[in-house]
């Protein structure tokens, strides 16, 4: 009897033993489970890293909250970026990112904050700032030991940033043909870049962007002669030089009888060549920082050629040539005349030289003229979109039959309108609007 007793006793202990083993033993594991899975969130938010240019920085700090709880971490961190081109400048997030703050400081002060987006256009004045971007995160589905989980978590990332961008500018060539026309693109610009060369070309902007970017039109009139010449880059630092070679460009001649009568009627007359400059003297300030016009230019009237661009032309046998700065095109009176491109229309109206006449403004320096027509369809002001009627072909002002004289110029120079015409043109070495990059 007592033995029996006791060996149930012994029993029971035994399984009371084994309960409690097996109790904590599930304890344990669970636990260890728990802390697999802490350690596996936290190495994945402490090996995430983001880039700035070709620097890779790791956080300072990352937290991970899971079942309620946040656990912490600091991996070494931090680094140094040195931004010495605009392209550099650019913040690629980890992966699993959901948002990002980003703030960039110049000692104490902030001069950035913001996201990703917002920190591809801050453009800074070189020097030496710091940045901390923080990131919150989370990554699919985990696995740790067999078990799924999802957890959220923080990065917090650390660097010196220092950006050292010099100006850069590029002129396609150190060589242009008489009457043609280059694309000027620059990096790293810092206020105004203005652009000229004496008697060759009239100062003119280049057009900037939010990052540095400019570029330009850079145009050589038909009547320079050819040979070499300095151009000047003023920027807020000081004026710098460049050199370029005008090359020859061939032109035709031709010998024309034109009455006296006609001729004093016109040009002859003081007034008439006052009224004429007067309209077209003030297109030449006109200047749009866009791109209105497209890829290739529409022949505003398909017409003979009777007078060609950059044609030598003595008239009643004058020995002093007068040059002609654009194309001319017959047509029988009343054929419609096209907007070549699209722009503004920023004259309209007549005077005695060139008629009924209409100039557009294509941005960036480019216009076309239109002169002698018999009557127009646009006002001055007006948006006018490419091969829209703007006037009819006629022969007012100083003409001698219905033509349409046509004109393409790039700041105050007259150049190869064909080029326009046939897509070889250097105006259209410009990205179209926004493409800043060179
Ligand atoms: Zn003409």
């Amino acid at each position: 009897m007592r033995k029996e007793k006791r060996d149930i006793r012994v029993m029971l202990a035994v399984l009371l033993i084994v309960a409690a083993a097996g109790i904590l033993f599930l304890l344990n594991r669970s636990k260890g489970r728990a802390l697999a899975r802490q350690e596996t969130a936290l190495e994945l938010l402490s090996a995430d890293a983001l880039c700035v240019g070709d620097e890779v920085i790791k956080p300072v700090q990352a937290d991970a909250e899971i079942g309620g709880r946040t656990y912490t971490v600091h991996p070494e961190g931090s680094g140094i970026v040195r931004i010495t081109d605009m392209e550099q400048s650019v913040i690629v997030l980890p992966d699993d990112t959901v948002s990002a703050e980003i703030t960039v400081f110049s000692g104490e002060e902030t001069v950035f904050s913001g996201n990703e987006e917002g920190f591809r256009s801050f453009y800074p004045e070189n020097g030496k700032y710091r940045l901390l971007v923080r990131c919150r995160v989370q990554p699919d589905a985990v696995t740790s030991k067999g078990e799924e989980f999802t957890f959220e978590g923080t990065e917090e990332y650390r660097a010196e940033l220092e950006y050292d961008v010099p100006m850069k500018i590029s002129f396609e060539s150190d060589r242009i043909r008489e009457g043609s026309v280059m694309t000027v693109n620059a990096s790293g610009v810092r206020g105004d870049v203005v652009i000229s060369a004496g008697e060759v070309l009239a100062p003119f902007p280049l057009v900037t962007d939010e990052r540095g970017y400019a570029r330009g039109l850079f145009s050589v009139s038909y009547i320079t002669p050819p040979g070499t010449y300095t151009g000047f880059i003023e920027t807020r630092d000081g004026t710098s030089e460049f050199s370029f070679t005008i090359e020859e460009e061939q032109y035709a001649v031709q010998h024309l009888i034109i009455s006296e009568e006609t001729q004093s009627a016109t040009i002859g007359n003081s007034d008439n060549r006052d009224a004429y400059n007067e309209m077209i003297d003030k297109t030449y300030y006109s200047w749009y920082p866009e791109r209105f016009y497209d890829d290739c230019f529409t022949l505003p009237v398909d017409g003979v050629v009777t007078t060609e661009f950059g044609l030598f032309r003595y008239t009643n046998d004058n020995p002093v040539p007068t040059r002609h700065a654009g194309v001319d095109l017959a047509e029988d009176e009343g054929t419609p005349v096209l907007a070549a491109a699209s722009g503004y229309v920023i004259a309209a109206g007549y005077n005695g030289v060139s008629g009924n006449t209409v100039v557009m403004d294509h941005g960036f320096g480019v216009r076309t003229y239109y002169f002698h027509m018999a009557e127009l369809c646009v006002r001055e002001g007006e948006f006018v979109e490419e091969g829209i009627e703007i006037g009819k072909v006629g022969a007012t002002g100083y003409a001698t039959g219905p033509h349409l004289h046509f004109n393409l110029m790039v700041h105050d120079n007259s150049v190869d309108p064909w080029a326009a015409f046939n897509g070889t043109s250097g105006i259209f070495g410009l990205d179209r609007n926004g493409g800043a990059q060179p």
